[in-house]
């Protein structure tokens, strides 16, 4: 099945997903960007993100990251430092390194830089999911004005991940007004085969995986409502729960099962 035709159908059925907000204004490229939206959605008494500040750097290019959240849909939130700030889209599909294939990718408020190394668990409220950081990174413009680029609708950029590298565009479209972009490789050495959401799912933080990092809370943050039930998207949710739960109760069996079979802990040698 063609995935791009796939993509691009369910982009125009289900557009209001994110909270999409207006791009700033341009052409203040001195100035820091603000995070006052991303501030107004959050109570940071309850989860554990950062209220962040915004950092003082102006260059083009700096941090880049792509975090796999799962929330109230699987998205991929792609992150480009930029003023202070990063600049985020929440892409539902992931990057593909297929040039063929745009990815949509809805503009979303902006978050602050040390937002991008965020990983864990929200336990409730905006955004209550599951974070993975999936990728990370450097990246560099290919434009020498980046807020014109905004402006004008195309940044081509070339970022240096884990997973993603090479030459990339993102080009707004008329999908959800001034929100819709579409990410897409350009054809270079790093481009064409395989899917690294599929092939590469794990953190390029801690090497886990959504059920891996949910287990690491000492409970269960969702006992009687998950973030997420119906669809897809619940049962993917339900799967991971159910997992975590497993991987909990295995961390504190083990060593009394280790016990009963006769297997002794390693003694502590290198001491
Ligand atoms: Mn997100």
């Amino acid at each position: 099945m063609p995935r791009a035709s796939k993509a691009a159908k369910s982009a125009k059925s289900k557009p209001s997903k994110f909270t999409p907000v207006p791009p700033q204004a341009p052409g203040r490229a001195s100035r820091p960007r603000a995070l006052a939206t991303y501030r107004a959605k959050r109570d940071f008494s309850s989860t554990p993100e950062p209220a962040g500040t915004v950092k003082g750097k102006t260059s083009a290019g700096g941090y880049f990251c792509i975090q796999k959240h799962l929330a109230s849909h699987l998205h991929y939130d792609f992150r480009l430092e930029h003023r202070g700030v990063l600049l985020s889209w929440a892409v539902p599909k992931g990057p593909s390194p297929d040039p063929k294939v745009k990815r949509l990718a809805m503009q979303v408020e902006d978050h602050p830089v040390d937002y991008g190394d965020f990983e864990g668990v929200i336990p409730a409220g905006y955004g209550a999911g599951i974070v993975v950081l999936w990728d990370r990174g450097a990246w560099a413009p290919l434009v020498d004005d980046v807020d014109a680029a905004l402006a004008k609708g195309h940044l081509p950029f070339v970022v240096r991940g884990d997973k993603l590298k090479g030459r990339w565009d993102l080009i707004r479209t008329g999908i959800a007004g001034q929100c819709g972009w579409l990410l897409a490789k350009q054809r270079d050495a790093w481009s064409g085969g395989g899917d690294p959401t599929v092939e590469q799912p794990e953190s390029v933080k801690s090497g886990r995986d959504f059920a891996e990092i949910l287990a690491h809370e000492r409970r269960d943050p969702w006992p009687d409502q998950p973030p997420v039930r119906g669809g897809e998207t619940g049962k993917l949710m339900r799967d991971i729960m159910l997992r975590a739960s497993a991987l909990r109760s295995r961390a504190t069996r083990s060593p009394a099962a280790n016990r009963a079979r006769g297997v002794r802990a390693a003694p502590a040698t290198d001491r």
